[in-house]
This record gives C-alpha cells, structure tokens and sequence, in this order.
C-alpha cells in the first residue's frame, strides 16, 4: 500500500517468524492458490472485480480510498488471499484438516459487495462463507469478527442472509463508525457487541460470554468462520482497546468449544488487521496454539 501505510508486508513476514518456532512444526502448510472468479462472483459482482483489476496500476500506487491503495501486485494478493480462504474451507469442510488459518493479506472485512474500504478489496471471510454452502453443502454459517474495527463490509453482505449469523466485538465509537448493538440485520441474524475504547480482555470475554457465544450455540452453525483482526492488541498503533494475546488464545479456545459441540470441531480462521508486527506475531502464535489444541 505505499511506503509508511500500516498494512505492510512485514507483517506477514512476522506471523511467519512466529510460526517456524518448533511448537509449530507439526502444522500442514499450504499455500494460497488464485481464487476461482466464480468463487469470488458469490458475493461480489463481475462488473466490481473487472473495474479492480482496471484500477491495479502498470506502476507505482493507484489510491482508491484515502488509505487503500493499489501496487501492480495487489490484484494478485486480493486474489489469493480469497484463494486461501476457499482452499481452507476445502480442507476444513473435507475433513483434512480439523481447522484452518489463513494467514494472508490484504484483509476483507470492510469491502462490501460493491466497494473497496479500508485496506480491503475483496471480502475474503465472506467468499468462505458462501464457497462453503454452495460447495460443501453448509447450511448455516457463522462468522465471529473481534477485529478492532467493525466488520461493515461483511455486515452489509449478510444483513439480509438467514443462512449466516454474523458477530462482532469492536471499539466503538471507531472506524468506521457502524457495529450498534441495534443493528440487528433483517432476521436478527447480526450480534454486536461494541466495547468502549480502553477496555481490557475482560470486557471482551464478558461480550463474547453474555452476547456473542450464547447466540452462537443457539444458531448451531455447520462451520464457524473468524475474522481474526489483532489490532485490539494494547500495543496497536490503530485500535484503543487493551487486549493481550493471552485474550485472543481464550477466546478461541471457548469458539473451538462451541465448534466442537456444535460441528465437529470446523473453523476456519483468516488474517484480519493487526499493526504492530511483535504483538501481531505473538497474538497468531497464541490464536494458531489455541487452534492447534494446545
Ligand atoms: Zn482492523
């Protein structure tokens, strides 16, 4: 995204640093192949993904939005980031793989059906969604977002879909303004659970416990999807809430606890935001550790 923009490569660069430690080494690793256009056309339109890849520059940065800018290789990382997610769906819902986390960037939960926003270009938690009930047969599906932002993108997509229970822990007031506890969706069907800025893992655990998990259980999905987003990390330069990683590795395992009542232990988890490249790496050690069973 341009020099000083803090959704950066490093980023990735220090989840992998974190991931080759030897507690790691018994994960399957896959890479993130291109996503299929009929994948993607799911939720998104042909005429939107065709005016992205028009966008994407021959060179230098092309800026769609204050902060959301396209390099000439953005396209093929939008593409593979919603590639990973639909493959990890693949080995999760397969039973390969027990659960999955899709370690890709650039992040998807603000981008609407319809529009780029906010580092995000293809919303990639809710082309899992949607690759996971017209391929594999799920009916319901759940997606639990505790970025520290709201997941407007993926609310805008659902606000009217049954089949799909969306959640969110968020700071708010906060970019980009949306996540209300009255927003509803159109069969109830959208939780959220704003947190005030400076709250710590324990509002956070009290949000999940008193409105999130409850709902869940209730809802009974077929596979649970995570927006994993760790700017709510208390080191993150973006978000104002006061989390540890500690906080992340707990509220995964009590998600793994519902999935395991409730669908054989399926989760897929995909990269969010998260800006502080030591915190962000220790937070998807925990989260990855927690998924991993231990
Ligand atoms: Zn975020």
């Amino acid at each position: 995204m341009g020099p000083g923009h803090p959704e950066r490569p490093e980023r990735l660069r220090a989840i992998e640093r974190g991931l080759e430690e030897a507690r790691f080494a018994l994960l399957a690793r896959i890479s993130a192949p291109r996503a299929e256009l009929a994948a993607l056309e799911r939720v998104h339109p042909q005429s939107y993904l065709a005016a992205l890849e028009q966008a994407a520059p021959r060179e230098g940065y092309s800026a769609l939005d204050s902060d959301t800018l396209m390099c000439p290789d953005t396209i093929e990382a939008v593409w593979r980031a919603a590639g990973g997610a639909v493959a990890a769906v693949e080995e999760v819902m397969s039973g390969r793989a027990d659960n999955a986390f899709v370690a890709a960037r650039p992040p998807g939960h603000h981008a609407g059906a319809h529009n780029p926003m906010g580092f995000c270009f293809v919303n990639n938690v809710a082309v899992a969604a949607r690759h996971a009930q017209a391929a594999h047969g799920a009916e319901r599906v759940a997606i639990v977002d505790f970025d520290v932002h709201h997941g407007n993108g993926t609310q805008e997509i659902f606000w009217a879909d049954e089949s799909a229970l969306f959640c969110s822990t968020h700071q708010a007031p906060f970019y980009p303004g949306t996540g209300g506890r009255n927003e509803t969706g159109a069969h109830d069907n959208i939780v959220n659970a704003p947190l005030f800025a400076g709250s710590t893992g324990d509002a956070f655990r009290e949000a999940l416990d008193d409105r999130i998990l409850p709902r869940l259980r209730d809802f009974a999905p077929d596979l649970i999807l995570i927006s994993a987003g760790f700017d709510a990390h208390e080191r993150d330069p973006l978000g104002g809430l006061r989390l540890r990683e500690v906080d992340f590795g707990d509220a995964t395992k009590r998600l793994m606890e519902i999935a395991d009542k409730r669908c054989d232990g399926r989760i897929v988890s995909m990269l969010e935001g998260g800006y502080d490249v030591d915190a962000l790496s220790l937070c998807v050690s925990a989260h990855v550790l927690a998924l991993m069973g231990g």
